[in-house]
């Protein structure tokens, strides 16, 4: 055996794997970061805990408490993970059974349900969207053989659209008892009415992911949390880590979530997304704009005459933006995050230098 050769030891699925590509791990050097939809502004923190000699407690009580009352659900529908990202592979390794479930989801759409079943090695099946990034149900009916889980991201990334409520339901009947929904609610604060989780009384097989990292501005923090009815929390308790947040995680998270900060949370989101309506104006004035797609979200999705040459230009002015070329019928489109109002100002007027070039 050749010792040098260690990645034949690994296992045939992580050999092919095309990786996660972060936002990070992209980089760029860039001063504005308009690339992984992180909240412009961050919100200060100190640690009350010192010591660190105990484990923590796996789901610690008191944010618990604190993220049900602020979901308006009890304590034992709430399970917290490290971001809604350990989630995802949770959900999958609690639920399919290899080579035989599988996982659908319906492109273009966050790249990590992907990612994820590839990691463990669940199978999926893709039923893209249609008519302004909706459900294709007809075929989505049709193709439910050995589907375990059915990933909704809703608002969508990288589209920023919602999916409609009826056709949300509808799935939900549809698959009772057979198959779960998961609704991915990471950037739900942005349009905090079009939440499922009132759903939840009425379906079991609902499942809803949330996070601290967008709208409450703790992307660096790492915790995220499902919200689901007690059966799922029980067994995706079975097989979560058993220390899942660190002591300082659940500290910040837990003051994150307190009645004061969750105000101030919403007057900040308020401001974003007043932001992101003058954002999308402005852009739509620029020459170089091909389309701009409507957004409930922290980003847009916008569509140019010559993509690789805004991205290049504004990558030049420091400015990062999320490429989507590659992802399934988005050819031309760039992502942006939306910014402080004076990130946004300065992606406007490198855009009109580049339209009088
Ligand atoms: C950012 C994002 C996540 C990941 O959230 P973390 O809590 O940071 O892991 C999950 N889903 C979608 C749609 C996202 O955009």
């Amino acid at each position: 055996m050749n010792f040098n050769n260690i990645e034949k030891l690994a296992r045939r699925n992580i050999r092919t794997l095309v990786p996660y590509q972060s936002a990070r791990s992209l980089g760029g050097i860039g001063n504005t970061w308009l690339n992984a939809n992180e909240f412009p502004v961050g919100v200060p923190f100190c640690l009350s805990k010192q010591l660190m000699n105990r484990y923590p407690e796996c789901q610690p009580k008191l944010m618990i408490e604190r993220y049900a009352n602020y979901a308006n659900l009890l304590p034992n529908q709430i399970l917290a993970s490290r971001g809604a990202d350990e989630a995802i592979e949770l959900i999958i390794k609690t639920f399919c059974e290899p080579n035989k479930d599988i996982i659908l989801f319906c492109p273009p759409t966050y790249g990590m349900y992907k990612v994820s079943a590839e990691t463990i090695g669940i199978n999926y099946r893709i039923v893209p969207k249609i008519n302004n990034w909706q459900l294709n149900l007809p075929v989505i009916a049709k193709s439910l053989d050995n589907v375990k889980i059915i990933f909704i991201c809703n608002p969508n990334n990288p589209t920023g659209n919602l999916i409609n409520l009826k056709d949300i339901c509808y799935l939900l009947e549809i698959t009772k008892g057979k198959t779960l929904l998961v609704a991915d609610e990471a950037y739900i604060e942005f349009c905090m009415q079009s939440t499922l989780v009132n759903l939840l009384k009425n379906y079991m097989n609902l499942v809803i992911l949330r996070t601290l990292s967008k709208a409450f501005a703790l992307a660096g923090l790492r915790c995220g949390f499902v919200l689901a009815n007690e059966q799922v929390i029980k067994l995706l308790l079975k097989v979560i880590t058993p220390y899942p947040l660190s002591i300082p995680v659940s500290d910040i998270a837990t003051q994150a979530l307190s009645k004061e900060n969750i105000i101030l949370m919403n007057n900040n989101v308020k401001k974003l997304n007043m932001t992101r309506e003058w954002f999308i104006k402005k852009l739509n004035s620029c020459n170089c704009v091909e389309h701009v797609f409507p957004s409930k979200s922290n980003y847009v999705l916008v569509r140019f005459k010559y993509s690789s040459k805004v991205f290049k230009t504004l990558c030049n002015k420091g400015i990062i933006l999320r490429d989507q070329n590659k992802n399934l019928g988005l050819s031309k489109c760039l992502r942006i995050s939306i910014g402080t109002k004076k990130e946004c100002e300065y992606v406007i007027n490198s855009l009109q230098d580049l339209s009088m070039e």
